[in-house]
């Protein structure tokens, strides 16, 4: 290995471009290169709410790991938010309702609990806030990440601080345009093919996103429902998992469907001006591979398969990969590989 170490992150959605920069501030001397072949709005990241809220499925390969991930993920958001660059990063600070008519453990949540600084049941009066019927109910303060915001900002200090861009598709990792020192796979659902792993599934979701600047709070009800704020006024409204699809079509029945259920809960929303439709494939896969690889002499650390928390969890999961990959330019991660 050459003194500065040639580093390539492959994949510039919100995983790439985190893994990417932290790394930049970690190791002072190195060049690092982010090739992929969609950046910024065209990625998945981009069509995500960004709400920092953990289904309780998400896993790590320990539970411990898992809770380590989140925590650090909360903690680094966090240090964001309270900087003056907070907006242009796309961070956002808000509270959110969950609702359910029938489990009350949808409700629960036994990853940000203890994290984040409200979780509590909601009362009577809270119950009747969206409409009928409503049994079970908690209120809890959090963040979003808007990666329409977040990515370009990164990408900015990335390139301002060094860091070289490539676009295009990666065939294998026999194939990369130059012999690098260490690969990072941040390739999302693109992994499947890369790496032929059959246990990454695409879990489609398909978002409406309106104008409703007077909306302030989250809004989450049965049946994948979800009704997020964001930047400029413009909230997302959500959704469907539909496992194993690979459809990045609109799908109009869909849609129906979501402002169907988002109305119910807030009829407010019947008037909101439609801005756009958008699809993203969530790269599905329990666990979550963060891991080490020898693959044709090529140093590869995995880091995808975030599923539908990629956004909020991308930094956790950073810090990992990071570490592991430290470990093998030192020579010190052989036995694992
Ligand atoms: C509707 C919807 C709502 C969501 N809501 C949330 C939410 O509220 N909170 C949350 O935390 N998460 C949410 N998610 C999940 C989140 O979007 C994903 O987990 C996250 O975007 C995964 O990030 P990624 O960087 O791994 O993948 P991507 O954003 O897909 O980026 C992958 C990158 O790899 C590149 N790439 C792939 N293959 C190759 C190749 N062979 N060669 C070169 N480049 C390649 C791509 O071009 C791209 O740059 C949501 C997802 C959807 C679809």
């Amino acid at each position: 290995m050459a003194d500065t170490p040639n580093i390539a992150v492959l994949g510039a959605g919100v995983v790439g471009m985190t893994v990417a920069k932290l790394l930049q501030d970690e190791l002072r001397h190195c060049n690092i290169t982010i090739i992929a072949d969609s950046f910024k709005d065209d990625t998945t990241s981009a069509v995500a709410a960004g709400i920092f809220r953990p289904g309780t499925s998400f896993m790590g390969p320990t539970d411990k790991a898992t809770k380590k991930w989140i925590n650090n993920s909360w903690y680094y958001w966090q240090e964001i938010l309270k900087s003056s660059e907070a907006p242009q990063a796309g961070l956002m600070a808000f509270s959110s309702y969950i609702f359910s008519k029938t489990h009350y453990n949808v409700t629960r949540n036994h990853l940000i609990e203890d994290l984040v600084p409200i979780y509590r049941a909601v009362d009577k009066n809270e119950l009747a806030l969206c409409g009928d019927g409503w049994k079970y109910g908690s209120y809890f303060s959090t963040v979003k990440i808007g990666c329409e915001r977040y990515l370009p900002w990164m990408e900015r200090k990335f390139i301002e601080k060094g860091g070289k861009i490539v676009v295009g598709k990666i065939e294998s990792f026999a194939s990369l345009p130059e012999k690098y020192d260490l690969v990072f796979n941040c390739t999302g659902i693109g992994a499947k093919f890369l790496c032929n792993d059959h246990s990454l599934v695409p879990m489609r979701g398909q978002v409406i996103k309106v104008r409703a600047p007077w909306l302030k709070t989250a809004f989450y009800g049965d049946y994948d429902t979800y009704i997020i704020p964001g930047f400029d006024g413009i909230a997302t409204l959500g959704g469907v998992r539909q496992y194993d699809s690979y459809n990045l079509n609109v799908c109009k029945y869909d849609a129906a469907a979501i402002m169907e259920r988002c109305c119910d809960m807030l009829p407010a929303l019947k008037k909101a001006e439609i801005v756009a439709h958008k699809v993203g494939l969530r790269p599905h896969r329990v666990p979550v591979r963060v891991e080490p690889e020898l693959i044709n002499g090529v140093k590869v650390v995995h880091c995808y398969g975030h599923g539908g928390y990629g956004v909020m969890c991308s930094p956790g999961t950073a810090m990992d990969a990071i570490s592991m990959g430290l470990d093998l330019l030192k020579g010190n991660a052989k036995n694992k590989l």
